[in-house]
């Protein structure tokens, strides 16, 4: 059986009183305080059920307890606080295990905040993902999110809004039911090969691919340990071309399977780092996992592959025609940049100084949502909160670390993103771009 929290610390209480507080024998090693972040994360995942995305650890590090019946939140918070200051009060020269202290004090900070959503607790959208993802987003006004719509303007043709064009446009390469399994798998395969050719992966690694209905999510990378992925698309709405190309690489290679591979290989198996056998979903991993996932899409198709690809392999087995599917891809890329609109929805939805219409307006004329994806999106942004920003945002934060330490060569991207997604790295030194 693992020791409590409250054992260690209590040791390191008699530590203190007989005026050895570093005494090797009474201070917790770096490893044992990372068992105890994992045990911790487990125990907020028995109430929180979305806590814990994916845990591949020792069985000893999962509670022996059974819940209560109510949340305790303030037990909980209270032990987040004791680790957190037993890993302040480590004394280490050696800089890895300063690193590794420090990110474990980023992932406490997240823990407290989520745990405090959990109960109820709320505050302002901006201190939300500070906590939990160890940043904020920029705002944006109504005005930058014209210029980007006006520019769209001119290059859709037809009558109507322009949301109304693009989603005439869009409507063109919505892919048929009964044929979205071939489309994905092709989509998933050419991404794994691509990657593949820059990366040794484990051989056993693997996936299984599922389409479901009801969820809040388009589709979802449940990390299963052993390398191995169950990816879910959820079919409730039209699912259009780009779909499959984000799901061959945003959920499976190089994004959220890959990343998910790396770090079990790399840090856990290999270095035996405890902390990276659990992924709590509310954490700065999450910033750099979608950040990472979206960015990927870049890496695995830059320039233009992915039109290349749509064109020449997916849409024929979609049964769709290409015409239009350049401008297509052109409008997803000013599309993309008008994702930050789903943070300012989410700061005003959240903070009440927006309504629900207005949301609704704001997702539909800025975002070029339509109407069902719109809705839809609120959904997202009410159960999920500020976790919105780590797609747009945590993209341009990934990417700036990429470019600046990769430039443009594709090869030398792929290499840069690989040591990026194998290694612990905190969100403050990916933000201002460290190696
Ligand atoms: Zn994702």
């Amino acid at each position: 059986m693992i020791k409590s929290p409250f054992y260690l610390i209590a040791l390191m209480i008699l530590g203190l009183g007989c005026g050895q507080p570093h005494s090797k024998q009474v201070t917790p090693g770096i490893d044992d305080l990372a068992k105890q972040y994992v045990h911790l994360g487990l125990v907020i995942g028995q109430y929180d059920e979305a806590f814990v995305d994916a845990y591949y650890g020792p069985e000893d590090l999962k509670p022996a307890s059974v819940p209560s019946s109510v949340f305790p939140k303030d037990s909980l918070i209270n032990e987040v606080r004791i680790l957190k200051s037993a890993l302040g009060s480590l004394i280490s020269e050696d800089t890895a295990v300063l690193h590794r202290a420090a990110w474990l004090m980023d992932q406490l900070i997240s823990f407290e905040r989520r745990i405090k959503i959990f109960a109820g607790e709320y505050d302002l959208f901006d201190n939300e993902s500070e906590d939990l993802f160890g940043t904020n987003a920029p705002v944006f006004n109504e005005n930058y999110y014209n210029i980007l719509v006006d520019a769209l303007d001119n290059k859709l043709p037809g009558d109507g809004t322009v949301q109304e064009r693009f989603q005439a446009l869009a409507n063109r390469f919505i892919i048929p039911k009964d044929k979205l399994d071939t489309v994905f798998r092709a989509s998933i395969a050419e991404c794994r090969k691509r990657t593949l050719a820059h990366y040794k992966l484990p051989e056993e690694e693997d996936f299984a691919l599922e389409f479901v209905t009801n969820k809040s999510w388009n589709g979802y990378n449940w990390y299963k340990g052993n390398y191995q992925s169950l990816i879910q698309i959820n079919t409730d709405l039209d699912i259009f071309i780009d779909r499959a190309i984000d799901v061959g690489s945003h959920e499976s290679y190089p994004g959220h399977h890959v990343y998910n591979m790396l770090l079990e290989k790399n840090l856990y198996r290999d270095k035996g780092l405890v902390e990276f056998s659990i992924y709590p979903l509310y954490s700065p991993q999450s910033l750099i996992a979608e950040g990472s996932a979206n960015y990927g899409i870049d890496v695995v198709f830059p320039g233009k592959d992915k039109v290349d690809f749509a064109r020449e392999v997916l849409l024929p087995l979609a049964g769709l025609d290409t015409i239009g599917i350049g401008l297509y891809f052109d409008a997803l890329d000013t599309k993309g940049k008008l994702n930050y609109v789903r943070n300012d929805v989410g700061r005003g939805l959240l903070s009440g100084a927006m309504t629900e219409e207005e949301a609704l307006r704001w997702l539909e004329t800025y975002g070029l949502y339509n109407h069902e994806t719109a809705v839809k999106s609120i959904s997202f942004i009410r159960n999920q909160r500020s976790y919105v920003i780590n797609y747009n945002h945590g993209m341009d934060v990934v990417a700036r670390y990429i470019e600046k330490n990769g430039g443009n060569d594709p090869a030398i991207r792929w290499k840069v993103f690989e040591t990026l997604l194998s290694q612990q790295i905190r969100v403050i030194d990916l933000v201002s771009g460290m190696q």
